[in-house]
Protein backbone atom coordinates (compact mmCIF):
# COMPACT_ATOMS: atom_id res chain seq x y z
CA UNK A 1 0.00 0.00 0.00
CA UNK A 2 3.18 2.69 0.74
CA UNK A 3 4.05 2.21 -2.96
CA UNK A 4 0.55 3.44 -4.41
CA UNK A 5 0.61 6.54 -6.15
CA UNK A 6 -2.05 8.52 -3.83
CA UNK A 7 -3.50 11.93 -4.58
CA UNK A 8 -1.30 14.00 -1.88
CA UNK A 9 -3.54 15.00 0.71
CA UNK A 10 -2.25 19.01 1.01
CA UNK A 11 -3.09 20.90 4.26
CA UNK A 12 -5.97 23.38 2.19
CA UNK A 13 -7.43 19.48 0.74
CA UNK A 14 -7.06 18.22 4.74
CA UNK A 15 -8.59 21.19 6.08
CA UNK A 16 -11.78 21.14 3.29
CA UNK A 17 -12.28 17.49 3.86
CA UNK A 18 -11.90 18.00 7.93
CA UNK A 19 -14.65 20.37 7.09
CA UNK A 20 -16.84 18.10 5.30
CA UNK A 21 -16.59 15.32 7.37
CA UNK A 22 -17.29 17.89 10.29
CA UNK A 23 -20.21 18.57 8.93
CA UNK A 24 -21.50 15.23 8.21
CA UNK A 25 -21.02 14.03 11.48
CA UNK A 26 -22.56 16.78 12.95
CA UNK A 27 -25.47 15.98 10.35
CA UNK A 28 -25.01 12.61 11.43
CA UNK A 29 -25.58 12.98 15.58
CA UNK A 30 -28.33 15.47 14.89
CA UNK A 31 -30.15 13.07 13.39
CA UNK A 32 -29.14 10.51 15.58
CA UNK A 33 -31.00 7.54 15.79
CA UNK A 34 -33.30 8.84 13.18
CA UNK A 35 -33.48 9.28 9.34
CA UNK A 36 -30.44 11.08 8.05
CA UNK A 37 -31.20 14.01 5.54
CA UNK A 38 -30.57 12.65 1.77
CA UNK A 39 -27.34 10.20 2.48
CA UNK A 40 -30.30 7.66 4.13
CA UNK A 41 -32.60 8.68 1.30
CA UNK A 42 -29.97 7.70 -1.44
CA UNK A 43 -29.54 4.49 1.15
CA UNK A 44 -32.85 3.90 0.93
CA UNK A 45 -33.22 4.28 -2.84
CA UNK A 46 -30.08 1.28 -3.26
CA UNK A 47 -31.77 -0.66 -0.26
CA UNK A 48 -35.09 -1.06 -2.16
CA UNK A 49 -33.06 -1.82 -5.30
CA UNK A 50 -31.22 -4.43 -4.40
CA UNK A 51 -34.38 -6.24 -3.14
CA UNK A 52 -35.85 -7.19 -6.68
CA UNK A 53 -32.26 -7.49 -7.90
CA UNK A 54 -31.48 -10.33 -5.89
CA UNK A 55 -35.07 -11.57 -5.92
CA UNK A 56 -34.47 -12.51 -9.32
CA UNK A 57 -31.77 -14.89 -8.37
CA UNK A 58 -33.16 -16.15 -5.43
CA UNK A 59 -36.55 -16.04 -3.38
CA UNK A 60 -35.05 -17.36 -0.34
CA UNK A 61 -32.02 -14.69 -0.44
CA UNK A 62 -34.55 -11.78 -1.32
CA UNK A 63 -35.02 -10.24 2.14
CA UNK A 64 -30.65 -10.15 2.06
CA UNK A 65 -30.89 -7.88 -1.19
CA UNK A 66 -31.77 -4.52 0.28
CA UNK A 67 -29.00 -4.41 3.18
CA UNK A 68 -26.67 -5.54 -0.05
CA UNK A 69 -28.22 -2.98 -1.89
CA UNK A 70 -26.86 -0.34 0.44
CA UNK A 71 -23.72 -1.78 0.48
CA UNK A 72 -22.41 -2.47 -2.73
CA UNK A 73 -22.83 0.84 -4.36
CA UNK A 74 -20.43 2.74 -1.69
CA UNK A 75 -18.34 -0.88 -2.35
CA UNK A 76 -17.94 -0.11 -5.84
CA UNK A 77 -17.19 3.54 -5.65
CA UNK A 78 -14.16 2.81 -2.74
CA UNK A 79 -12.84 0.15 -5.37
CA UNK A 80 -12.81 2.46 -8.51
CA UNK A 81 -11.78 5.03 -5.86
CA UNK A 82 -8.74 3.03 -4.35
CA UNK A 83 -7.39 2.29 -8.15
CA UNK A 84 -7.21 5.35 -8.82
CA UNK A 85 -5.34 6.66 -5.98
CA UNK A 86 -8.03 9.28 -5.25
CA UNK A 87 -7.53 9.27 -1.50
CA UNK A 88 -9.91 11.83 -0.44
CA UNK A 89 -12.68 10.23 -2.63
CA UNK A 90 -11.57 6.60 -1.23
CA UNK A 91 -12.11 8.10 2.56
CA UNK A 92 -15.98 9.42 1.69
CA UNK A 93 -17.17 6.25 0.22
CA UNK A 94 -16.01 4.16 3.43
CA UNK A 95 -17.59 6.80 5.27
CA UNK A 96 -20.70 6.77 3.22
CA UNK A 97 -20.01 2.49 3.66
CA UNK A 98 -20.06 3.01 7.38
CA UNK A 99 -22.67 5.30 7.57
CA UNK A 100 -24.83 2.43 6.15
CA UNK A 101 -24.13 0.46 9.33
CA UNK A 102 -25.86 3.17 11.44
CA UNK A 103 -28.65 2.74 9.02
CA UNK A 104 -28.94 -1.02 8.65
CA UNK A 105 -28.30 -0.91 12.96
CA UNK A 106 -31.38 1.30 13.15
CA UNK A 107 -33.37 -1.16 10.71
CA UNK A 108 -32.20 -4.32 12.98
CA UNK A 109 -33.03 -2.63 16.21
CA UNK A 110 -36.47 -2.93 15.51
CA UNK A 111 -36.51 -6.51 14.32
CA UNK A 112 -38.70 -7.28 17.47
CA UNK A 113 -40.49 -3.67 18.14
CA UNK A 114 -41.58 -3.24 14.23
CA UNK A 115 -41.73 0.38 14.60
CA UNK A 116 -40.11 1.78 11.85
CA UNK A 117 -41.98 2.71 8.22
CA UNK A 118 -41.35 0.59 5.64
CA UNK A 119 -41.59 1.43 2.16
CA UNK A 120 -44.14 -0.59 0.47
CA UNK A 121 -44.94 -1.76 3.66
CA UNK A 122 -43.67 -5.08 2.92
CA UNK A 123 -41.98 -7.71 4.89
CA UNK A 124 -39.51 -6.12 7.81
CA UNK A 125 -35.95 -7.91 6.59
CA UNK A 126 -34.51 -8.43 9.85
CA UNK A 127 -37.52 -9.41 11.45
CA UNK A 128 -37.32 -12.06 8.48
CA UNK A 129 -33.91 -12.71 8.84
CA UNK A 130 -33.09 -12.69 12.51
CA UNK A 131 -36.33 -14.89 12.64
CA UNK A 132 -34.58 -17.29 10.89
CA UNK A 133 -31.19 -17.26 12.54
CA UNK A 134 -32.96 -17.85 15.83
CA UNK A 135 -31.26 -14.26 16.56
CA UNK A 136 -34.65 -12.41 17.19
CA UNK A 137 -34.24 -11.54 21.18
CA UNK A 138 -30.63 -10.01 20.25
CA UNK A 139 -31.92 -8.01 17.88
CA UNK A 140 -30.79 -5.07 19.85
CA UNK A 141 -27.51 -6.16 21.08
CA UNK A 142 -26.26 -6.99 17.13
CA UNK A 143 -27.74 -3.61 16.12
CA UNK A 144 -25.25 -1.59 18.59
CA UNK A 145 -22.76 -3.48 17.71
CA UNK A 146 -22.83 -2.84 14.01
CA UNK A 147 -23.37 0.91 15.37
CA UNK A 148 -19.89 0.79 16.88
CA UNK A 149 -18.46 -1.01 14.10
CA UNK A 150 -19.81 1.89 11.89
CA UNK A 151 -18.34 4.93 14.13
CA UNK A 152 -15.13 3.05 14.34
CA UNK A 153 -15.40 2.50 10.42
CA UNK A 154 -16.22 5.56 9.62
CA UNK A 155 -13.19 7.57 12.70
CA UNK A 156 -11.01 4.98 10.93
CA UNK A 157 -11.37 6.57 7.38
CA UNK A 158 -10.59 10.02 9.13
CA UNK A 159 -7.48 8.70 10.77
CA UNK A 160 -6.09 7.15 7.66
CA UNK A 161 -6.91 10.53 5.86
CA UNK A 162 -4.59 12.24 8.55
CA UNK A 163 -2.33 9.56 8.16
CA UNK A 164 -2.10 10.51 4.32
CA UNK A 165 -1.24 13.91 5.13
CA UNK A 166 1.80 13.04 7.50
CA UNK A 167 3.18 10.70 4.87
CA UNK A 168 2.38 12.94 1.74
CA UNK A 169 4.71 15.97 3.96
CA UNK A 170 7.11 13.51 4.14
CA UNK A 171 7.32 12.67 0.57
CA UNK A 172 6.98 16.35 -0.27
CA UNK A 173 9.94 16.75 1.58
CA UNK A 174 11.61 13.82 -0.12
CA UNK A 175 10.92 14.22 -3.83
CA UNK A 176 10.25 18.28 -3.83
CA UNK A 177 7.72 19.66 -7.13
CA UNK A 178 7.94 16.83 -9.25
CA UNK A 179 5.84 18.93 -11.65
CA UNK A 180 8.62 20.94 -12.78
CA UNK A 181 10.08 19.30 -15.49
CA UNK A 182 6.76 20.05 -17.76
CA UNK A 183 7.98 23.27 -19.54
CA UNK A 184 10.91 21.79 -21.86
CA UNK A 185 8.41 22.09 -24.86
CA UNK A 186 7.96 25.19 -25.60
ZN1 LIG B 1 -35.77 -4.17 2.80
Amino acid sequence: MDNKDWDIVSGPKLLGFAMGAGLFFLLLFGSEPGFVFIVDHANLLFHEAGHPLVGLFSERLEPYGGTLGQLVFPCVLAVSFWRKGQSLSLAGAVIWFFENWLNIARYMADARALQLPLVGGGDHDWNTLFSRWHLLRYDVQIATVLKVGGWLGMAGACLWVLWRYWQDRERAKLSPAPTTFIHEVS
